[in-house]
């Protein structure tokens, strides 16, 4: 069901630690993605992206960090190109 106005994220490029890839049309949409399924992963005891979701829980401790990071990676998304 690719609309023609998908764009692509790894987990791994959205602070994860994996490469599945999340496809969304908006930023918001690819944040919440990588979220669920973080936490899927965190659930089931991942390792890795228990160690991902460390990571990020003491960057957004500070919520001026986490309006950066939010801001930075939407331009990252902004600037992809459209899924085909
Ligand atoms: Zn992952």
């Amino acid at each position: 069901m690719l609309t023609g106005t998908m764009k692509t994220l790894t987990c791994k490029q959205l602070g994860g630690a994996c490469d599945l890839e999340f496809h969304a049309e908006t930023f918001e949409e690819m944040a919440e993605l990588s979220k669920y399924h973080g936490m899927k992963m965190h659930g089931e005891g991942d390792k890795s992206h228990i160690d991902a979701m460390k990571d990020m829980m003491k960057l957004i401790e500070d919520p001026n960090n986490m309006q950066k990071w939010f801001s930075d990676k939407k331009q990252e998304f902004d600037k992809l190109p459209q899924d085909d």
